[in-house]
């Protein structure tokens, strides 16, 4: 059973309910992890400071 690599909590991940692709986030520290991986399972940091393109979503009222 594989850790939280960040606070080494015991992510209690039930592999049989997981698929690569599923994000798990860890109760302890809240970093999030995606699944690359279940066979054996292999957990990949998400990272963060992905930012969203909203930009176009921007108060731009022309006339
Ligand atoms: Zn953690």
């Amino acid at each position: 059973m594989p850790g939280c690599p960040e606070c080494e909590t015991d992510l209690n991940i039930d592999v049989d309910e997981v698929e690569e692709g599923d994000v798990i986030i860890c109760e302890e520290c809240g970093t999030e992890f995606e699944v690359v991986g279940v066979d054996p399972l292999e957990l990949a940091r998400v990272e963060e400071g992905i930012e969203e393109e909203d930009d176009l979503l921007a108060e731009d009222e022309e006339e």
